[in-house]
């Protein structure tokens, strides 16, 4: 979800580099940096200054051509995705599944953001291949565990660690998504972001994960989704991810309907009428408003329950969960339970925002969560992660986590996956996966009939 805004050296000496810099870095930054909306690296400031008038017009011709084709290449996917919308699916919010609840498998989807260290991608790719999914006899089951990762290129490219982590997260089926180039900071309260910022930004991020290996890119095909950075959108960035032919997005507000406890969240849906779930985020003053995105799927990550004390014994924990977290985050109700979702909100420093949480507290959250879905409508447990939180950054954590060491983490979330896997109805799969169920849902079957 977050990360530090960073651009690649790849691109240091490139006429779009410098565009974009003296466009973004410069000028935006002049213009808009005294209200805190943009901050762009300024490491690639530098790069500008050791260009020389050689490469400067050597790079320029390259870029110029190359812009051109791509400028081509998104023309043709734009007109494509235009004739795909126009048959598009339609779903509406509903709080049941496509199939019986007794048919519907119970997904879990993990969802890493960011990904921008190898060590923690790599331990993350590692262990997910330690496990797969419970024995039965649909599509899914006895089947590798697959992940969506959304991908933040800058810092990958030219890093050979970085791609062969990329290309080997492909070919063993897990879904790469788009997290922009740069990550830009951003306050949608303070004026849009124009579309042109978020085509170049989505299109290096395309880019990089579609290239050819020959060109430096994942060779990955179509990317279906995309996640907006540190969750924040606008109508313009919405509409670019159309253009780009995305099919789900997953960065709206989710689990926020007052009714909704855990065991009757919406499942995925189209944005064809809106998100009834944005708009009482845009009630409440923490969002602005949005259009409708006929044909676009919102995979929702929903507010998780933090576990009332009746349920804290079975896992270990001898004082209040809610309490400890109201202690740290103002706006925490104990009497719904309802809090974050990402690592980061519940490892993370309160001084950093975060409830500074324990590995222990972490998996009961899950946990909870996991039994409720599977008590009420099965809606798909969508949890939002970063591979840095398992990462050992030369060998010390990165991050501030007063309660929680790396090791912490990695055992909470592999505790998790094998309490999620010993329920016979789990599958876990990608996000893309899941919007295909959607799309064309097949039955759990735990026995053969
Ligand atoms: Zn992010």
């Amino acid at each position: 979800m977050y990360g530090k805004p960073y651009l690649s050296k790849s691109r240091r000496g490139s006429f779009g580099f410098l565009f974009y810099n003296l466009f973004y870095s410069f000028v935006l930054n002049r213009l808009l940096d005294k209200r805190n909306r943009y901050k762009i690296c300024w490491r690639s400031k530098l790069s500008i200054r050791q260009l020389t008038l050689p490469t400067f017009w050597a790079e320029l011709s390259n870029k110029l051509i190359s812009d051109t084709f791509l400028i081509f290449k998104r023309r043709i996917i734009s007109m494509s995705t235009k004739s795909c919308i126009n048959n598009h699916t339609t779903r509406l919010p509903l709080q049941t599944s496509p199939l019986a609840v007794e048919d519907t498998p119970m997904f879990v989807c993990l969802s890493f953001d960011d990904n921008y260290d190898a060590n923690g991608l790599s331990w993350v790719l590692q262990m997910l291949e330690l496990f797969q999914n419970p024995c039965g006899y649909d599509v899914f089951s006895s089947k590798p565990l697959s992940a969506t990762f959304f991908v933040q290129s800058g810092p990958s490219w030219e890093r050979e660690d970085m791609l062969t982590l990329w290309r080997n997260a492909h070919e063993y089926g897990h879904d790469l998504g788009n997290h922009t180039d740069a990550h830009s900071f951003w306050d949608p309260f303070e004026g849009d972001v124009s579309q042109n910022f978020w085509r170049y930004q989505i299109g290096l991020c395309n880019d990089f994960l579609t290239l050819p290996l020959e060109k430096g890119g994942v060779n990955h095909g179509t990317i279906s989704g995309f996640r907006a950075p540190f969750m924040r959108y606008d109508d313009n960035l919405l509409q670019v991810l159309l253009e780009n032919g995305m099919k789900y997005d997953s960065s709206l507000p989710a689990g926020n309907t007052p009714s909704h406890d855990g065991t009757n969240n919406y499942w995925p849906y189209t944005l064809d009428n809106g998100s009834p779930e944005h708009d009482i985020a845009v009630e409440s003053g923490w969002k602005t408003k949005i259009s409708k995105y006929p044909g676009l799927w919102e995979a929702p990550t929903h507010c998780l329950i933090v576990p009332p004390n009746q349920e804290l014994e079975k896992f270990g924990i001898n004082y209040s969960l809610r309490e400890k977290i109201a202690d740290r985050v103002d706006w925490f109700d104990t009497e719904t339970g309802k809090g974050e979702n990402f690592d980061c909100n519940l490892y993370n420093s309160p001084a950093e925002g975060g409830s500074g949480l324990t590995g222990r507290d972490v998996f009961a959250i899950y946990a909870h969560n996991l039994d409720l879905r599977l008590k009420g409508n099965r809606a798909p447990l969508i949890l939002g992660l970063h591979s840095e939180h398992y990462a050992y950054f030369g060998y010390e954590p990165f991050f501030t986590t007063p309660e929680s060491s790396v090791e912490d983490r990695r055992i909470a979330l592999m505790r998790f996956i094998k309490y999620a896997l010993s329920k016979p109805e789990v599958r876990f799969v990608s996000l893309k996966t899941l919007i295909d169920w959607m799309e064309e849902p097949t039955p759990l079957k735990i026995r053969a009939v």
